[in-house]
């Protein structure tokens, strides 16, 4: 049996609550199947280690997750105790970055029962997945502010993209399509206004597509994106967009599913040269937390994809299956219509867990 070691890192708000939910979930899974073991350890690196230490992590603290085969993340932020733009770029971005986990992988479909803001669509309706640059493009942390507070003052943020960037993002997304056995890619862009790094990601796009004939493709302008998700999601398959069209893109999706409490996402180093990092497309949620009532599906959805990413994908289905059997069951929090608190709905999916793998020796 494999023993996976497992980076926690809850961060801030609402990260803290359900990254236990995430981590009660793996570990009712392992003993229910019998199929992993897990060697887990917490780190308290958040809004409050900066206010005792002065920094969001340790100067060490990639080198310390790097020991560690994955990292179930859970939110970063609390603007109104530190500025997002220093827990941001020390916090959250400093992994990815840090680490080169280019690939975001954020899936939007719907689970059974949640309340979608789409009338007449249910389960099955859609199922899209987005893949969105995670290194650079808009999100680089490239620019500055010169003559701050003067009535002259500049501020420029400079979108950055690389040919090896944007060439090794596109490619993932069509070498994932290949892999699911889907069909089609849509190239999210917005090369009629901008004139410099779109234009160039659409060509780096046309010459990645023609190594896959297999492939159809077509090109959406992302606000011409944004309103199709809305009006016709089911025309999408695998989505592929740069940083902060990708962010965008994916938060609809998490409308469309109900809540930014349900939708997770991976971000992947897919050359496997640093730990993958899980986690819930929502952030800290600052206004609700603390009250114990946040949606634990995104991050329990992120555990599944960890579980699938180690190897596991029978297990990984598991999970989504009890999540599946919890959404439909209606032990929801308030953000999806229910009365639950996070820890209600966590132990249901636990329960869901149990009596899934009961039924399945049976
Ligand atoms: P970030 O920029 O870090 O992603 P944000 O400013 O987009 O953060 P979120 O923290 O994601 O904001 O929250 C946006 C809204 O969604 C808030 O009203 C919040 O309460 C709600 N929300 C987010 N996550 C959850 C959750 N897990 N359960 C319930 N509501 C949530």
């Amino acid at each position: 049996m494999s023993t996976h070691r497992i980076a926690l890192l809850p961060g801030d708000g609402i990260g803290v609550d359900v990254v236990r939910e995430g981590q009660l979930v793996l570990d009712t899974l392992a003993q229910t199947t019998g199929a992993m073991r897990w060697d887990m350890q917490e780190f308290p690196w958040s809004c409050d280690y900066y206010l005792q230490h002065g920094q969001y992590m340790p100067d060490d603290a990639l080198d310390t997750l790097d020991g560690f085969d994955a990292i179930l993340y859970g939110a970063c932020g609390l603007p109104d105790v530190v500025p997002d733009e220093i827990s941001q770029h020390q916090g959250v971005l400093r992994v990815r970055q840090g680490f080169e986990l280019y690939v975001n992988l954020r899936p939007a479909r719907l689970l059974p029962g949640l309340p979608t803001p789409l009338a007449g669509k249910g389960p099955g309706d859609f199922d899209l997945l987005c893949v969105r640059e995670n290194s650079e493009g808009e999100y680089a942390g490239c620019g500055g502010r010169v003559h701050q507070g003067s009535s002259y003052e500049v501020a420029l943020q400079t979108t950055v993209f690389t040919r090896e960037g944007v060439e090794r993002i596109i490619r993932y997304a069509f070498d994932l399509t290949m892999r699911l056995g889907r069909r089609h890619v849509t190239n999210v862009t917005k090369s009629n206004a901008l004139q410099f790094a779109p234009v160039f990601w659409d060509e780096v796009f046309e010459e990645v597509a023609a190594d896959y004939p297999g492939i159809t493709t077509d090109r959406n302008l992302v606000d011409a994106a944004a309103a199709r998700m809305v009006s016709s999601p089911e025309t999408f398959d695998v989505l592929v967009a740069s940083n902060l069209f990708g962010d965008i893109l994916s938060d609809i999706g998490g409308a469309l599913m109900g809540s930014l409490g349900v939708p997770a996402s991976a971000n992947i180093n897919p050359e496997g040269a640093h730990p993958p990092m899980f986690e819930p497309v929502h952030g800290s949620a600052p206004d609700i937390a603390g009250q114990g009532i946040a949606s634990p599906i995104a991050t329990i959805w992120a555990a599944a994809m960890m579980v699938e990413h180690l190897g596991h994908a029978k297990e990984a289905e598991l999970v989504m299956a009890a999540l599946g059997d919890v959404t439909a069951s209606g032990a929801l929090t308030p953000d999806l219509g229910g009365d639950a608190t996070t820890a209600d709905c966590g132990a249901a999916v636990r329960d869901a867990l149990r009596a899934r793998a009961v039924s399945a020796a049976a």
